[in-house]
């Protein structure tokens, strides 16, 4: 008799067993599909004695039906996916979910039907159809991809194959990628480079666990640096993975690889087509992709033989994923590459402090690189005391860096305003009787594009059209924006200098690789003299002729204060300050705030920046604050209100007491409410020691509440909202 048990992908569902039919052959990893009641699931076989389950009777078991002509998903990973699942209180089903691929690949098609425009116009051609025409362009995809370009339903696209508007193309999956070359052309490297490059050649060549801190300074040649260790990977025959915490990043990414080594690595990320989806995943999985480059979700593929991770810009915030299983990108990276035996590198201009810990107490190998590659300076920075200078009325740029602006423009140089929110303004409200805008589903301000004319919600994405007269008193032309958003930034910067070309650069206007290539190539050219941004222009962008960064709103990251405020605060201003100055041409920054004697800004003026990361460090271990102590968030949500708040009070009334361990709340959670439910939050904190994890499985389990009520632990939280 010949049993497998196995995780299958549905999260409600635990381990099940079945019965492997004669003639066929699977191991541990083997990804089959198995009858469920009259359904068919994708499940993978996993180590029986690694996964307790109900006995199931001989006679009761039902046959597995197929087994994909795939490579079993191979042990060190299977290792990740538990590892995962438990730290992060996370089904194994919905971390699995993540190393396989749609069901599409697994069948192992050698091509796609795509579908692109013809060119030619349809006989009738109603303002859907031209709409769609007129988005999609030159791109193609499948029909609901085309679909969602378009903005119109599948139907649409149907009708415009139908009318020879748009043709299929087949296209092939099976292509070979081109194959990086280790030696297309080597940089020249200064001293400290080349040591720092050969010891991480040494740790590629030796071939197990090492963690390393690549601790460089914007524009100190990390990129570089980390490149020779990728160089070594592929002389060896292995794999490498990079992980990029924006896609953004992906497209100068691809470029800068593709000048080192002759060609571009596989991307993998949210904005691909199903069709090159498929494609990478299967040259993963073969080990024909030698270096893929992706967001974090490729951090669970199937690499079939992983040499080298590489985490960039590895202080980001965004390698922590919000929802779902709440993973941390960066910490996991550490634990894949301990699972696979291999060396791992962060790399980063301003390390998180949780990161600086691990190369102080030793645990992590720590690589410095002091100075800016080809001899560039580090840029200048001043503060603007907002209260000594202020902006004219109802502007929101100090006059010193207006000035400064001016000059920049007159030397035919490129400057960036950086400020940290979309849109034009951030609240709108009435003159007359004080009505706000306010999200129907969130706690949160209705935010003003002026360019879409409407509202949005940023957490929900709620939009409404910007009205005319107030809702509440119905006076006209009482609305009143207030603050400023990027947008309204870019409005100062054409009243002041309408000659100047300028650019707005946030997730509304840079939604995918293309378009960030399309915005690289216009800053290379020089069609752009003053870029105005958010958080999306701070890091990874090399412009050698963008000389001034002005810093719009230095304090507005502070204004939230949680843990991280200060050094997320820093950390921002340090890389986006990095953008300046990178060539020939020494580079400036000007940072507003009305609070320049602010530690945060002391030491980012003075350069201080070890004095400020011990200051933070130092007050997180008073606090036992992490890295020095643990944090675990409860968050309750529901519809109903007072039903979220009963479970809430259930848990916090059983949470058990343990030393070394405190349960606060619960409480209204600051965004009391986010997409139409009411939340709750309680917050664990606890020493180093505490296995939290299995304190809190043993506390939830023991409590039952209503499918109406969402109950999710947020393990090492980073989102105090
Ligand atoms: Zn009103
Ligand atoms: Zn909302």
């Amino acid at each position: 008799m010949n049993r497998a048990r196995l995780i299958v992908m549905n999260s409600a569902l635990g381990p099940l067993d079945y019965r492997v039919p004669q003639g066929m052959n699977v191991e541990p990893g083997s990804v089959v599909v198995a009858p469920l009641g009259p359904r068919q699931l994708i499940g993978v076989v996993w180590e029986r004695e690694r996964l307790p389950a109900g006995e199931v009777g001989d006679n009761r078991l039902r046959n597995l039906l197929h087994v994909y002509d795939i490579p079993p998903i191979a042990a060190p990973l299977r290792r990740l996916v538990e590892w995962t699942a438990d730290y992060y209180l996370s089904p194994l089903a919905a971390v699995l979910r993540m190393a396989l691929p749609s069901s599409g690949a697994l069948e192992g098609a050698r091509s796609v039907t795509e579908y692109r425009a013809t060119g030619q116009v349809p006989d009738r051609l109603t303002p859907q159809r031209a709409q769609a025409l007129e988005r999609i362009g030159e791109r193609q995809g499948l029909v609901s991809e085309l679909a969602i370009l378009g903005g119109v339903s599948d139907g649409v696209i149907r009708g415009l194959v139908k009318g020879g508007a748009i043709e299929a193309v087949e296209v092939r999956i099976d292509d070979p990628y081109p194959a990086p070359d280790p030696d297309h052309a080597p940089p020249a490297l200064d001293e400290t480079q080349a040591d720092a490059a050969a010891e991480l050649r040494e740790a590629v060549d030796a071939r197990e666990f090492a963690p390393w801190l690549l601790d460089g300074v914007t524009g100190s040649g990390k990129t570089e640096v980390y490149f020779e260790a990728i160089a070594e990977a592929i002389r060896r025959g292995r794999q490498t993975l990079v992980l990029l915490p924006e896609i953004a990043l992906t497209e100068p990414f691809l470029k800068r690889f593709a000048a080192r080594f002759g060609c571009e690595p596989v991307a993998w990320h949210s904005g691909l087509r199903q069709s090159q989806r498929r494609r990478a995943w299967r040259a993963i999985a073969s080990g024909e992709a030698r270096v893929t480059v992706g967001a974090r979700s490729a951090l669970f593929l199937p690499y079939r033989d992983l040499g080298l991770i590489v985490v960039d810009e590895a202080h980001e915030a965004s390698f922590k994923q919000e929802d779902g299983v709440q993973y941390h990108a960066r910490d996991v990276a550490v634990m894949r590459a301990k699972l696979e035996e291999i060396p791992v590198i962060l790399a980063s201009a301003t390390p998180a402090i949780e990161t600086r810990h691990m190369a102080e107490i030793g645990t992590y190998k720590e690589l410095k690189l002091p100075a800016r590659y080809g001899g560039a300076r580090l840029p200048d920075m001043a503060a603007l005391d907002l209260l000594q200078d202020p902006p004219e009325r109802g502007r929101w740029l100090a006059p010193k860096l207006v000035d400064a602006l001016e000059q920049n423009l007159a030397n035919g140089e490129q400057s960036l305003l950086f400020l940290n929110r979309r849109g034009y303004a951030p609240l709108t409200l009435c003159r007359r009787c004080g009505y706000r805008f306010q999200c129907p589903n969130c706690t949160a301000w209705m935010v003003e594009h002026r360019f879409t004319r409407r509202l949005a919600c940023h957490h929900c994405g709620h939009m409404m059209p910007a009205p005319e007269t107030c809702p509440e008193c119905k006076e006209e032309d009482a609305l009143v924006a207030c603050g400023p958003g990027v947008e309204r930034i870019a409005d100062e910067v054409a009243l002041l200098f309408p000659d100047a070309r300028t650019a707005i650069v946030t997730s509304d206007t840079i939604w995918s690789p293309v378009k960030a290539a399309e915005f690289v190539a216009r800053m290379e050219a020089g069609e752009i003299d003053i870029v105005i941004g958010t958080q999306l222009v701070t890091k990874g962008y090399h412009f050698p002729n963008l000389t001034l960064v002005g810093v719009v709103d230095a304090d507005l990251g502070l204004a939230g204060g949680d843990l991280r405020a200060a050094e997320r605060t820093f950390q921002q201003i340090q890389q986006v300050s990095g953008r300046a100055g990178r060539g020939d041409k020494h580079g400036r920054v000007l940072v507003q705030t009305h609070d320049p004697n602010a530690a945060v800004l002391r030491a980012l003026v003075s350069g201080d920046a070890e004095g400020f990361y011990a200051a933070e460090t130092e007050a997180r271990r008073l606090a036992a604050m992490p890295p020095f102590g643990r944090l675990a968030a409860i968050i309750v949500s529901s519809e109903n209100q007072a039903e979220a708040n009963e479970v809430a009070r259930m848990i916090g009334r059983a949470a058990p007491a343990h030393e070394n361990m405190a349960v606060f709340g619960p409480a209204p959670a600051p965004l009391a409410m986010l997409r139409g439910r009411h939340r709750f939050r309680l917050l664990v904190h606890a020493h180093r020691a505490v296995p939290v994890q299995d304190i809190i499985r043993d506390w939830l389990g023991g409590l039952h509440w209503k499918n109406s009520t969402r109950v999710t632990v947020d393990v090492d939280p980073y989102s105090f909202l």
